[in-house]
């Protein structure tokens, strides 16, 4: 992952099968590379499916693959070439293609074709985006993941083949032999009185992005937040802050296995000022067993920065098993692992605040 502004990637970077991807040009992909004796180099391509080629040195016909190339900042300076070499290139793919940025374009049709009670075709879809039909699916999926997340109606349900009138192969957010229902809820649901979950999108950041702005100024948390919105993915991108701060370690236990590794608020979501809904130092990085020890008052984190442990008040430790011990009481006055960096640690008035409003279990 870069930090601050990209370097430019060159000509020279690219490779066989990538894929540069702009809304208003559609695809192109990249379909073999040819070194001249005169050192330039032949790209060939496919633009929407069409053959091309140009040399690096290239005429201005091929505008819109320059265009292109700029918008995955490769340097279409042929000068370039020359200059000394930077970070290794990333994949143009990764680089090029923000699906949630597609997500957030697609959002308003979506919502718009549940309003009509219609479904919209794939080719459709991709027309009114300007981008290939078979691009879709890519960009489907970060609102077929939210739908699933929040429990909304599957939205993507409305989007078909054109003569079948079926979602595709990688729909699974219903029960395909019986889309009926699923669009029923669909088109009954109000829409209109949610927001667009993928704005934070709106200029091309990522969360990714976002959670590395976090890292480097904390300070922005409430600016951070005011961008993202929808609680579902200001989630996302603090736990995404959280892995790179306590280095994907469960800050009680060490635990390194990321799918287990979860953010905690140390001053609860829902009465967090927004600043503290994303502020690294009101965060905890846990595992799914600490985490939800922590939320439930059993374990604590004193201001010495060391875990309490406090047995349910009509439990008793003794009726504990050794498991329970081990997960549990046996962290008791060890030291968290707190982040190297000063203000990214949990803060001492997060801690004192939880302090005061720690669940009845002392
Ligand atoms: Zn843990």
């Amino acid at each position: 992952m870069t930090h601050g502004p990209r370097e430019a990637g060159r000509i020279s970077d690219l490779n066989v099968g990538d894929l540069l991807v702009r809304d208003d040009i559609g695809t192109v992909e990249v379909t073999r590379l040819e070194k001249q004796a005169d050192g330039l180099i032949t790209v060939h391509y496919k633009l929407n499916g069409s053959p091309g080629e140009l040399r690096d040195r290239w005429p201005s016909t091929h505008a819109r693959f320059h265009r292109a190339l700029r918008s995955a900042n490769i340097s279409t300076d042929n000068e370039s070439r020359h200059a000394p070499s930077a970070a290794p290139p990333q994949r143009m793919a990764d680089r090029a293609v923000n699906q949630y940025q597609r997500a957030f374009h697609a959002w308003p049709i979506l919502t718009a074709t549940a309003a009509a009670r219609d479904t919209i075709p794939y080719g459709d879809l991709a027309r009114r985006m300007g981008l290939h039909h078979r691009t879709v699916g890519y960009f489907l999926g970060p609102i077929q993941e939210y739908c699933l997340e929040e429990k909304l109606p599957p939205l993507t349900i409305l989007v078909v083949g054109k003569y079948d009138r079926r979602p595709g192969a990688g729909f699974r957010a219903w029960d395909v032999a019986n889309p009926e229902d699923g669009l029923k809820l669909v088109w009954g649901y109000a829409w209109q009185n949610r927001f667009n979950p993928f704005a934070f999108a709106a200029d091309g950041s990522t969360p990714e992005d976002l959670s590395e702005r976090l890292i480097a100024q904390p300070d922005e948390a409430e600016n951070i937040y005011a961008r993202v919105r929808d609680r579902g993915y200001a989630q996302v991108v603090f736990r995404l802050a959280l892995l790179r701060a306590y280095n994907s370690r469960c800050a009680f236990c060490g635990l390194s296995l990321n799918v287990a590794l979860q953010a905690a608020h140390i001053v609860p979501w829902r009465v967090a000022t927004p600043a503290q809904r994303m502020d690294p130092s009101n965060g905890l990085l846990l595992c799914s067993t600490h985490h939800s020890l922590f939320d439930a008052g059993i374990l604590s984190v004193g201001l010495d920065r060391k875990v309490r442990c406090h047995p349910p008040r009509h439990g008793s430790v003794r009726a504990w098993n050794s498991t329970d011990h081990q997960i549990a009481s046996a962290l008791h006055q060890c030291t968290i692992q707190e982040p190297k960096e000063m203000r990214l640690r949990p803060s001492d008035e997060a801690l004192m605040y939880r302090q005061r409003t720690a669940p009845a279990s002392e």
